[in-house]
């Protein structure tokens, strides 16, 4: 079970954050940390061990909470935060750590009273720091995701799902449509798909805008898997290429695999980021490039590390982050192309396989 190993690994950070158990109350860290996908749940992880931690949730997940996590002491309770909260002295815990950049003014007020004597501290984003390294079984479920994506657009181009005369809309449904076929619980997040001028619009939501021959196509799309989402943007365009076309997307190329080459565990996020813009830059298309070059990707679509200009940090060796360089020419069409990549000691695995070359369909 990989969470037993998640929450010993969050056990060693907490002397370091001045407390001796943590509440977790993000449902997705709670997800992370036990394995339990109900909608009402909190966590208290004590440092002692498993034994003194407890999970609360619902009388609604009494049976999925014993199914999904076999491995701690369930608390049935409406009120989660405020249940654990008030077990804190039962459980010797001395000083209680929060996730303060989760909790709400209110409830945080509602901790107090119900922690008594025991003291709440801040302690935000520790989880969130764990998450960012991915285990083996977190690679395993992206890999899957990511391969549910190239199989739906492969697919949808074959069966040729991406023609002239289609709304925006009826291809993102067709595309979601073949990535459920497929196995995905359903999309990682609406669907992008941006056709003509609308292309220009980093993240456009599809229209009854219908597509015309020339047009480039931006699709930004990913698939739900296990709790985990891929992430992946292909620009392609309806029928042969202009050469204002192809030089975009040769420049957008060129941009991103300086931005994969540059994914090597130590280096600076802002580092990375500029690897790629330099690339934009130097062809005088600087302020075209109006985002960030990438981000994690796992349990939420966005997660650390933010891979910006202003991002903080440096990569480490299980990352899964996106690469995603684009430049948008307003009125007239943008190219964008992301892919989604495991950071290694040797090069960076690649977990999107469709092709970057630029398709002509
Ligand atoms: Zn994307
Ligand atoms: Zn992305």
């Amino acid at each position: 079970m990989p969470f037993t190993a998640r929450r010993a690994a969050l056990r060693a950070l907490l002397p370091g954050a001045g407390v001796d158990a943590l509440l977790v109350t993000d449902l997705v860290n709670v997800r992370y940390l036990s394995g339990f996908t109900g909608s009402n749940a909190a966590l208290l992880v004590h440092a002692d061990g498993d034994d003194r931690s407890r999970i609360c949730t619902d009388g609604r997940y009494a049976t999925q909470v014993a199914a999904e996590v076999p491995d701690l002491a369930a608390v049935i309770e409406r009120a989660c935060a405020v249940e654990l909260a008030k077990r804190a002295a039962k459980l010797s815990v001395e000083r209680l750590g929060f996730e303060s950049d989760v909790v709400t003014v209110d409830g945080y007020e509602a901790l107090v009273e119900a922690a008594g004597g025991v003291p709440l501290v801040r302690a935000p984003g520790l989880v969130q720091r764990l998450r960012a390294v991915k285990d083996a079984a977190e690679v395993e479920a992206l890999r899957r995701a990511c391969s549910v994506g190239d199989a739906a657009l492969a697919e949808l181009l074959e069966a040729g799902g991406l023609r002239p005369g289609r709304t925006e809309r009826e291809v993102a449904l067709d595309l979601e449509n073949r990535m459920r076929a497929h196995g995905a619980d359903g999309p990682a997040f609406p669907t992008i798909l941006a056709a003509g001028a609308n292309s220009a619009v980093p993240h456009h939501r599809p229209t009854d805008a219908q597509l015309q021959r020339g047009d480039l196509v931006k699709i930004d799309f990913g698939a739900l898997v296990d709790g985990y989402h891929s992430d992946m943007t292909r620009t392609l365009v309806l029928g042969p290429a202009a050469d204002w076309q192809r030089e975009l997307h040769a420049l957008v190329a060129e941009a991103q695999a300086a931005g994969r080459a540059a994914l090597v565990p130590g280096a600076e996020v802002t580092r990375v980021d500029a690897a790629a813009r330099d690339v934009v830059e130097r062809a005088g298309r600087g302020d075209q490039f109006v985002h960030g070059l990438g981000h994690g990707v796992g349990l939420q679509i966005h997660e650390a590390p933010y891979v910006g200009r202003t991002g903080t940090g440096s990569l480490a060796a299980g990352m899964v982050v996106t690469v995603e360089p684009g430049v948008y020419l307003e009125g007239k069409g943008g190219v964008r192309i992301e892919d989604t990549l495991v950071v290694r000691h040797a090069d960076p695995e690649l977990l999107t396989h469709t092709t970057r070359e630029l398709l002509e369909v």
